[in-house]
């Protein structure tokens, strides 16, 4: 059946990515609440019973937040890298993650769905090792980067000709940087000097320039994914969908590709509205 992906929630306050093949199943961090993931699921016809691996990318609360209760609860297996999983025992507040027993590296693959991964560029000792991922079934691939200052030389090889792609854009690089030159933001001036840094996250434009390199007439569909937040403060907001998807389309637009941008929600959607299911056959 190739691949079915589903962007559960994207942002920082909460992260989850379901990745199917129709025989096997996991999600892509578990950074919402359970019920919030389970409700999620249930909403698109499948359910935490039919997952068969959660994998977690790093160690910030909004990606593994509640992996210990799905696996506690349903069995689900977690895996992470050692480093990651390292950085979470060591936070003093790791949410359910301490119901987690038997935490292993990433597989190379769950089911019929081959996973790759490959080390990307964010936060530091606290984030453990974050990876993006490459997953494929029956000749389709999905790409997955969130959270990455940078792209890096591997992530752009493996990512190029994807059928789709999940990719930061994380925040919109004029409104930071005005923010950066406005005294009444100087209290928050270090956290947006690390976002814009190659350790921080990808902005809207660093996710074009990412996807000029590796869309191809494959692509069928594009996320932006990880929005900022403040969504709801618009003197405080760094970007959102709209802002984020039209630099991203002139990228598409630039190759003249047919490329679809698709929805994705922060955890605060808009009532009523689902994330798109892309089905990759
Ligand atoms: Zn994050
Ligand atoms: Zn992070």
């Amino acid at each position: 059946m190739g691949l079915e992906v589903c962007v559960l929630a994207s942002g920082s306050s909460g992260n989850c990515t379901y990745v199917s093949s129709g025989g096997s199943a996991l999600l892509v961090d578990a950074g919402l609440a359970a019920r919030d993931i389970i409700k999620r699921l249930e909403e698109i016809g499948s359910g935490p019973g039919k997952l068969d691996a959660i994998l977690i990318s790093h160690s910030h609360t909004d990606h593994f937040r509640s992996a210990g209760t799905l696996f506690a609860r349903y069995g689900v297996p977690v895996f992470t890298a050692r480093e990651t999983l390292r950085a979470i025992d060591h936070k003093p507040a790791c949410g359910s993650f301490w119901r987690v027993s038997g935490c292993r590296d990433f597989p190379d693959r769950v089911g019929d769905i081959s996973i790759t991964t490959f080390p990307v560029p964010h936060g530091g000792r606290d984030a453990g090792r974050p990876v993006g991922f490459l997953f494929e079934s029956d000749g389709r691939r999905l790409g997955h980067v969130t959270d990455c200052g940078q792209m890096p030389r591997k992530g752009l090889e493996l990512l190029r000709g994807a059928d789709a792609l999940v990719l930061e854009a994380n925040y919109h690089e004029a409104v930071l940087r005005h923010k950066l030159r406005d005294p009444a933001f100087a209290a928050y001036w270090p956290y947006l000097r690390w976002v814009d840094s190659p350790t921080g996250h990808l902005s809207n434009q660093q996710c074009a320039q990412v996807l000029r390199q590796v869309l191809s007439e494959r692509t069928r569909a594009v996320f932006p994914a990880h929005i900022s937040e403040n969504h709801y403060d618009a003197r405080r907001d760094n970007n959102d969908f709209a802002t984020a998807s039209s630099v991203v389309m002139m990228a598409v637009a630039e190759l003249g590709l047919g490329t679809r941008i698709c929805r994705t929600y922060r955890k605060e959607r808009t009532p009523g509205k689902r994330s798109e299911v892309v089905r990759l056959a």
